[in-house]
């Protein structure tokens, strides 16, 4: 029997702004460890925080966008516990008044619309990263402080995919609003997964484990999938009571999750409101100001792609999953690339090439500006679309303009007199083969063509080069 699975996503995503959320130290990545540091961060007594008013905005503005209920005072909590990467011994978060609530967002899967419901939104700060060595451990309190926007959803996900569909969504959200890059390879989101199972007529949730800090979205689908596996497994075993509310964590070299600790010794974090920062009036003028600045989001952007440019769903799908690749396709669109052209060539070679390469699209040597050299060679007929590619290829590879690569000499033929001529002088040396095709060995057409390639060396525009063989048999 298979069970219904119920899944919750705790979301953490570092935004993007030149200071921390509550010091004036870079929001940055460094090679050398505490090099972005204030006193602050390393809770030196008598330190104070600031709250940095950009990070507000831009949580509030994500609170708009997933059309949350916003509060009308901003403040924060204190949630109190020790560990080595939190040196105030309590990390400063929302927990009473968080900058959203109730909110919902819609996303697609295998075109179908499922609604995800958010159960709050909050700023916070991130903790120092530990770095483990042999026999040592150190503490890099470069990332203390850094602004992180924590998105809890309702348990309303049913599947693996769906999950990792809601974070690409979100991703998406994230970079189209300007709020975050939402690079998961610079550890910039990191989930929480809540998975339970459940019998498809019962009437409560089943019992949840938490699967702590995963940090890729592959991470999350496999963590889901082995943790439904898992609590299947002992339920049809009949030992559902093995499953407890506990905290497990992914691991990712056996494939599997492991408990760390169960919820039954669950830390009391004695939360209480932060009371070295004030209070602070959210007006209703200041959201609105906010709202004016949430741009087209990227489900309105792939129906707009679809119903405008009509492009496939997966096509356009591909193309709202990357701020980077809506800005090179809209790009290619204003210099006049053809809609379909041009997410062709995103969705295929390019894409194809960066990741390759390893790089984002940002960094790609054919700019949308170089692709139009191709583009347009290939409409004028003077390079053949099997040309296209290969000077793609090079392009890419050399890092030369493509039209450096589309001399005389390899250019296609298109000219119909030219043309005319080869096929005539063909035609007047091939008597024979004409008259076994005109009494029926119609097959020879290919022969004609493969000699017109052959003279040419391949390259007979073969559109053309086709329909003058036709000419000259039927006359
Ligand atoms: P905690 O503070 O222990 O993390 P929360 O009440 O904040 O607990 O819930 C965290 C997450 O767990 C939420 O994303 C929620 O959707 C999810 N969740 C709650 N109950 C279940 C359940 N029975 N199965 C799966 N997920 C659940
Ligand atoms: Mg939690």
């Amino acid at each position: 029997m298979n069970y219904k699975a119920v899944i919750g996503l705790e979301m953490h995503c570092e935004l993007k702004s030149n200071s921390k959320v509550f010091s004036s130290a870079k929001n940055g990545y460094s090679e050398i460890p505490n090099e972005f540091v204030r006193p602050v961060d390393m809770a030196f007594p008598g330190s104070l925080p600031v709250v940095n008013k950009k990070c507000v905005k831009d949580a509030l503005k994500m609170s708009l966008a997933l059309n949350c209920t916003q509060p009308e005072y901003m403040y924060f909590d204190r949630k109190n516990y020790y560990y080595p990467d939190l040196p105030k011994g309590y990390q400063i978060t929302q927990m009473e008044s968080p900058v959203g609530i109730n909110g919902k967002t819609i996303i697609e899967l295998n075109g179908k619309e499922i609604p995800v419901y958010i159960h709050d939104i909050h700023l916070e700060e991130d903790a120092a990263s530990l770095d483990h060595y042999y026999s040592t451990s150190c503490i890099d309190y470069n990332r203390a402080g850094v602004p992180l926007l924590e998105l809890v959803t309702e348990p309303c996900l049913s599947s693996a995919d769906e999950a990792v569909a809601f974070l690409e969504h979100m991703r998406s959200i994230y970079q189209f609003c300007d709020v975050s890059e939402g690079d998961t390879k610079k550890g910039q989101i990191r989930c929480d997964v809540n998975v339970s199972i459940m019998e498809e007529d019962d009437k409560e949730f089943g019992t949840r484990v938490e699967i702590k800090n995963v940090n890729s979205f592959g991470g999350v689908h496999d963590a889901i999938e082995y943790e439904i596996k898992r609590q299947s497994t002992l339920k049809r075993e009949g030992r559902y009571n093995e499953v407890e509310q506990e905290t497990r964590r992914w691991d990712e070299e056996t494939q599997s999750t492991i408990h760390m600790r169960s919820k039954v010794d669950a830390v009391d974090y004695k939360y209480f409101v932060e009371p070295n920062i004030p209070k602070y009036k959210i007006t209703k003028e200041w959201l609105e100001e906010i709202k004016k600045e949430i741009p087209e989001l990227p489900l309105e952007c792939k129906h707009k792609y679809m119903e405008k440019y009509g492009l496939s769903d997966y096509d356009a799908s591909v193309i709202i999953k990357e701020k980077d690749y809506v800005d090179y396709y809209e790009e290619c669109l204003s210099l006049g690339i053809d809609a379909k052209t041009g997410s062709n060539w995103l969705t295929t070679q390019i894409l194809g090439e960066i990741n390759h390469e390893e790089i984002s699209l940002k960094d790609f040597y054919v700019t949308p500006k170089l692709l139009k050299q191709i583009v347009d060679a290939t409409k004028e007929g003077t390079i053949s679309s099997k040309q296209a590619k290969e000077i793609f290829l090079k392009s890419c590879t050399e890092k030369k303009e493509p039209k450096s690569y589309m001399s005389q000499e390899n250019a296609q033929i298109s000219d119909e007199n030219e043309l005319n001529q080869i096929v005539g002088s063909i035609m007047e040396r091939s008597q024979t083969q004409i008259e076994q095709y005109k009494n029926g060995k119609t097959n020879l057409f290919d022969y004609f063509v493969g000699q017109v390639m052959k003279e040419t060396r391949g390259k007979a525009n073969p559109v053309l080069t086709k329909e003058i063989i036709t000419k000259y048999l039927n006359s």
